[in-house]
């Protein structure tokens, strides 16, 4: 997807993926910024570490409190979060004012729900609820970011409720592992603890999970004929963000999304 766009716009750039164990995760991009390069994106396991590397901080960074990516510029290492302008800009693609006036319900309390539930609270939603498989990280989710000033009606709930709210994302890793698809359908739900028929006309139901042809929660939203938002889609826009940080250069966001559909293997760069 990245190097789609390199090619695209001429940029005699290249982007490659680097397996980092923990314990050299700080020496690594330490070289990385010696060696000439213009940033990175961080994954799995490195998003909370990657805050202390750097010598810069975004405020949106620093409120979710994980870093997918780090640009090299003369004011050192700055670390950035374009998980949260990834899912607007999807979520936007689909309702134009999202989530202006929206009631959500986000499912999972890592490092993707923290981004989205900031972007949801930050960006206009009345309500948002957070679930989480240990319900203590959703009370913890929750009490940080309104630590960080995050005003809107915001709250760990013990059950996932789905009627009712104008907004459903699934922010867990439920959905990554592909089964057959009515096995999935019904272990997926069930690890959700919803069930299909509880999503109701007018939802707009986001999965961040990338999977061609969607994941069970996706398929099942679309069979009942509901607006759903890709994480193939997210993944594309938090990709374009980064683009653009590190090259100033407007991403050509079709020529990613293209890239990253015509790609089997859909893992987080
Ligand atoms: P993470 O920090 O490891 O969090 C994983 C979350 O999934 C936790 O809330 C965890 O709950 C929950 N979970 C895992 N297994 C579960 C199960 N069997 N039943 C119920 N809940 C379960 O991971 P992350 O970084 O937030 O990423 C989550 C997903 O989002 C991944 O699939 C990742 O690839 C995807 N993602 C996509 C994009 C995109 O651009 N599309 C961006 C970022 C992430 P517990 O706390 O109870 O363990």
């Amino acid at each position: 997807m990245q190097n789609a766009a390199f090619r695209e716009l001429e940029l005699d750039w290249r982007y490659e993926a680097i397996e980092v164990e923990p314990g050299r995760f700080d020496s690594l991009v330490h070289e990385l910024r010696d060696h000439g390069y213009a940033g990175a994106n961080v994954t799995v396991p490195h998003k909370l570490h990657a805050l202390t590397v750097a010598s810069v901080e975004t405020e949106v960074a620093h409120a979710v409190g994980a870093a997918n990516t780090l640009s090299f510029t003369e004011d050192g290492i700055v670390a950035h979060n374009t998980d949260v302008e990834g899912f607007l800009r999807a979520l936007r693609e689909q309702i134009t004012d999202a989530p202006d006036g929206m009631r959500a319900l986000v499912l999972g309390a890592g490092g993707a729900a923290r981004a989205v539930v900031y972007a949801l609270a930050t960006q206009g939603a009345r309500e948002v609820e957070v679930w989480n498989r240990h319900p203590e990280r959703a009370a913890r989710l929750t009490e940080e970011l309104r630590e960080h000033g995050v005003g809107v009606r915001l709250r760990a709930v013990a059950e996932p409720v789905p009627e009712g709210r104008d907004l459903l994302v699934n922010a867990t890793s439920v959905g990554m592992t592909p089964g057959t698809v009515s096995s999935e359908l019904a272990g997926d739900f069930k690890l959700l603890r919803i069930s299909a028929d509880k999503l109701t006309d007018g939802q707009v139901v986001a999965d961040l999970v990338y999977r061609e042809g969607g994941t069970a929660l996706l398929r099942g939203a679309r069979a009942r004929g509901l607006t759903v938002v890709d994480g193939i889609d997210i993944l594309v826009h938090q990709g374009a963000a980064s683009f653009e940080l590190w090259t100033g250069r407007r991403a050509p966001v079709e020529v990613m999304r293209l890239a990253a559909r015509t790609r089997e293997d859909h893992r987080e760069p």
